[in-house]
């Protein structure tokens, strides 16, 4: 016997909703999905290529996913991270295998992972992090260097005038990856689209959400015509990634109370010059500033948009109001509530480093975030670069249950109702490149028993095909998925 067709809807049409519907509806082929998108394109809010850095998180060169712990170089986040990453490729590749990603579309670029460091300290650290790294199948192919020769060779831009050339040291991985996250999600979500029974509305914004009964009521907007209705549903997702917080507090649920979140806007310096940008080739990370937030380490890095290669340093935070790019400047103070007041200015002043980093980033001259960039690239020639908004990331702030006051929640959080029909992301690091991993996560979460099903196993199984086994302890296993996607998301160098 056939069972009732559910409706899913999903608030937001960036990365984490398009996996969703792609995976909800590979797993429960008769399914109604609607999405609702507050603006008139998909993908274009922090998902959009030039909003984010495109990196394809691997912990290959992210230094603040190794922190030293007594001593030791705690891999455990890079691992995750690592492994997550391959997760997502298997279902791009599984997605472009099948034609399902749209046509013709360029979304991923091989591209080297390099971290930069100098110091007799850091260069240590670097030397420590790679000999731990190395002993594991994920990180084989990565390579150290404390030889000025060499790093000439692999990032010949970031070499050219440098005056501390006995005191540098870099690693690189050849495999590692630029993502268009938004090139993604139009592929994924105008695939779905094909279908009878996925509805996407553009120019829609959620106002308000709430449980009737066993169904909830979600009121919509037209925004061109102001005009509202409310639609029915049995299961919802918040995706709306800056816009989560808001619209979890509008749902009343308990779980909703005690959070918070407040807006850090990204610039980038993006170069203008064609000559500069063909001399590098790479994306190199290099260490945070101390008491900086861990979305602001810097990075010199090479994108492919639409097939044409960019070059951006970055990203300089700031303080802002907003919650989302094209976002108001009520976001913040509209999210402000009894129950969040007290762990938001609690968070503030037990993370006062953070809190004047992000106010000196805002008094920040162009000549400023200049000099920043020169200690990357010494020959930068301030007359190549503009300043260019990127997205903004709202950092989660939970209430501590040990103090009552505040705590900053790094990292993603699946939050649920009671019975499991509405689920909220909040946070959004280390953000697209996890999101496959992410709403496995939450399909776990909130379908209990039909993600046991055999039906249910068999199907991700199909898509991820390396789903249940651990690509970190199983070598043999990782180096077959890799070649896998390598070839069909033509990644071969
Ligand atoms: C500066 C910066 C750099 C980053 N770099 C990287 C990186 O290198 N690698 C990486 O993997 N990740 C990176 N990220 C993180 C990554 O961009 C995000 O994790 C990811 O794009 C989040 O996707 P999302 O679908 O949750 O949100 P979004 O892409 O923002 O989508 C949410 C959508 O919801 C819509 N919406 C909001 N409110 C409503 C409403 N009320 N009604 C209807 N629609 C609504 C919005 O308009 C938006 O389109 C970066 C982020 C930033 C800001």
């Amino acid at each position: 016997m056939e069972s009732k067709k559910k409706t899913y809807t999903l608030i937001g049409a960036g990365i984490m909703s398009a996996t969703l519907a792609v995976m909800l509806k590979k797993l429960n082929p008769n399914s109604k999905i609607v999405i609702y998108e507050r603006l008139n394109k998909i993908g274009a809010e922090s998902s959009a290529a030039w909003n984010n850095a495109g990196t394809g998180h691997s912990g290959f060169c992210e230094l603040n996913y190794t922190p030293e712990k007594n001593g030791a170089i705690d891999l455990s986040k890079a691992l995750k991270i690592s492994e997550q990453f391959e997760i997502s490729k298997q279902l791009w590749a599984y997605l472009k295998s099948n034609k399902e990603l749209g046509p013709k579309i360029a979304f991923i670029n091989d591209i080297d992972h390099m971290s930069l460091v100098w110091g007799k300290e850091n260069r240590a650290f670097l030397k420590k992090r790679y000999e731990a790294m190395n002993k594991y199948p994920i990180f084989e192919d990565m390579t150290f260097t404390e030889d000025f020769e060499v790093m000439k060779n692999w990032a010949p831009l970031m070499m050219k005038g440098r005056k501390n050339n006995n005191d540098v040291a870099m690693t690189r991985m050849p495999i590692g990856t630029d993502v268009n996250f938004g090139a993604i999600t139009r592929g994924m979500i105008k695939h779905l689209e094909s279908h009878d029974d996925v509805e996407v509305s553009l120019g829609y914004e959620i106002q308000d959400i709430s449980k009737i009964g066993t169904q909830w009521e979600i009121e919509v907007e037209h925004l061109e015509t102001g005009k509202n209705f409310k639609v029915q549903s049995d299961f919802v997702f918040i995706g709306a990634g800056g816009g989560a917080i808001p619209l979890l507090e509008k749902t009343d649920i308990p779980q909703s109370k005690g959070f918070g979140g407040f807006p850090v806007s990204g610039q980038w310096l993006k170069c203008n010059n064609p000559e500069v940008i063909k001399q590098h080739e790479a994306k190199v990370y290099g260490l945070a500033d101390v008491g900086s937030p861990p979305m602001s380490v810097p990075h010199l890095d090479t994108r492919m948009m639409d097939g044409k290669k960019a070059l951006l340093f970055g990203p300089y935070a700031g303080l802002t109001v907003k919650f989302l790019k094209e976002g108001s400047i009520l976001d913040f103070p509209m999210s402000i509530e009894i129950h969040n007041i007290w762990p938001l200015i609690s968070a503030g002043w037990k993370n006062l480093p953070l809190t004047k980093y992000l106010a000196e980033q805002v008094f920040q001259s162009m000549e400023d975030r200049f000099e920043f960039l020169q200690k990357y690239y010494p020959d930068a020639k301030i007359e190549d670069w503009e300043l260019v908004e990127a997205g903004k990331r709202v950092q989660i702030i939970k209430e501590d249950k040990i103090d009552g006051g505040g705590k900053l929640q790094f990292g993603t959080e699946i939050v649920t109702d009671d019975d499991l029909t509405l689920a909220a992301l909040l946070g959004a690091s280390p953000g697209a490149s996890t999101s496959v991993s992410i709403m496995l996560n939450l399909l776990e979460k909130c379908f209990p028993n039909e993600f046991q099903t055999t039906a249910w196993q068999s199907k991700i199984k199909k898509m991820i095909p390396s789903y249940g086994e651990s690509l970190i302890d199983d070598g043999d296993l990782l180096r077959k998925t890799r070649a896998y996607t390598t070839k069909v998301l033509k990644l071969e160098e």
